[in-house]
């Protein structure tokens, strides 16, 4: 009678949201899950998604046919000259594989079936602290994985001295898991320097970076900027996995939208790996959903949607910073003790705030305002709405 199957413990991200809906208090804020509102606190459609969702259903040709295990061909080398840029000599010689995935999540679930498969044994390094799903699909795949420090807590920023070590003293040949750009969750990316200390290291080792990209554009706003440590460690030949989302930046969330990628040797090489990946694919879920690649591919075909996508893109980024500002300027108002200069300082989706654990309880059992236990608040659920009544907070549980 499965009386034997226990109950497992809520998800920390997803758990929270569900706690959330079950609060009644009409003073609740979900901070807790990376999912962009609107400054009235609603998700939010891009208009270019909308646009090209009309133009999809228009087409007469349209129809609900499997897509090949590996996904929409085309889509994916939209994909990639996003991801690598469009004058990545690496494309134009045909040394990079991709499949179409189900979002982020998909595309490290099925590299983590490659590396399981090709490079068994090998151990993926992932940052301490990273989004907590990176370790537990290594976990669930039976793929060794090990943290790096990332995180200086006293001063709040990037202990690169810590991570260098770390990759240096991984075996040759390691794979090392790097947030593109956005780190989650902390907000610290490492400056243009020292990524290339980063680069050098492990050039000198010969590890795999893998980069995972689920915020390209959140970041600074540029699609650009925030492809430059996966450009230049492409450029500079260094061998990669790259995992890509258009959750956040295309606010496709509940579509799954993403690719895998891995660069290789030679054309044939590529030939090879993407006819395993078929077979991965085949035998995981047989083939992807046709509908948000079918709407990233329209978008990033036509170039007026994509420039308003650009401008929509920046629009998203622009309130989360402004958010930022508004809620250190409060925190100072206040006079909340502590330094909160990282409020601002910090990019992407999150805050770092550096509440302790048993702070960011009282956050969500005093004052009802979900967030993470490690700190993390999702900048993108703050508004003019919510943002004095989240600072009187963090004043009230930093004093208590
Ligand atoms: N990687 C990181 C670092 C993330 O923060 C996320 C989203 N929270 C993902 C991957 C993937 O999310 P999704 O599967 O929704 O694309």
């Amino acid at each position: 009678d499965w009386a034997n199957v226990p109950a497992a413990p809520l998800d920390p991200i997803l758990g929270m949201s569900q706690r959330f809906q079950a609060d009644t208090d009409p003073r609740k804020v979900n901070v807790s899950i990376g999912a962009y509102r609107t400054d009235e606190g609603k998700p939010l459609v891009l208009n270019c998604v909308k646009k090209a969702e009309k133009i999809i259903l228009d087409n007469t040709t349209l129809n609900k046919e499997y897509l090949p295990q590996r996904g929409d061909v085309t889509y994916a080398a939209l994909c990639q000259k996003m991801l690598f840029g469009e004058d990545s000599q690496l494309l134009k010689d045909g040394l990079v594989a991709t499949a179409q995935t189900l979002s982020g999540t998909g595309a490290l679930r099925l590299g983590a079936e490659f590396v399981k498969r090709y490079a068994p044994g090998t151990a993926v390094y992932i940052s301490s602290p990273t989004w907590g799903t990176h370790n537990s699909i290594m976990d669930q795949a039976g793929v060794p994985y090990k943290p790096y420090q990332y995180w200086d807590k006293e001063n709040r920023n990037l202990n690169l001295a810590g991570m260098l070590d770390d990759l240096k003293a991984a075996p040759d040949g390691s794979i090392i898991m790097l947030h593109a750009a956005a780190h989650n969750p902390t907000g610290v990316d490492p400056t243009k320097d020292q990524w290339d200390q980063i680069m050098e290291v492990c050039k000198a080792k010969g590890h795999v970076c893998w980069f995972d990209s689920a915020y390209q554009g959140f970041a600074t706003g540029c699609l650009e900027k925030d492809a430059y440590a996966l450009r230049k460690f492409a450029e500079n030949g260094l061998p990669l996995f790259v995992s890509q989302s258009f959750a956040k930046n295309f606010g496709l969330y509940g579509e799954r939208v993403g690719t895998f990628s891995l660069t290789c040797g030679s054309s044939d090489t590529v030939k090879s790996v993407m006819s395993q990946m078929d077979i991965i694919i085949r035998n995981l879920y047989s083939n992807p959903p046709k509908h948000g690649a079918n709407i990233v591919k329209t978008v990033l075909s036509d170039p007026e949607l994509y420039q308003e996508w650009r401008d929509e893109l920046l629009a998203m980024s622009v309130r989360i910073q402004d958010m930022r500002k508004v809620l250190f300027d409060e925190l100072i108002r206040l006079e909340t003790p502590g330094s909160w200069k990282h409020v601002t300082d910090q990019i992407g989706m999150f805050s770092f705030t550096g509440l302790t654990p048993e702070q960011s309880k009282a956050m969500v059992e005093k004052h009802h305002i979900y967030m993470l236990g490690n700190g993390r608040v999702s900048m993108a659920g703050v508004t003019s709405g919510n943002v004095k009544y989240i600072a009187a907070a963090i004043d009230d549980v930093v004093r208590n």
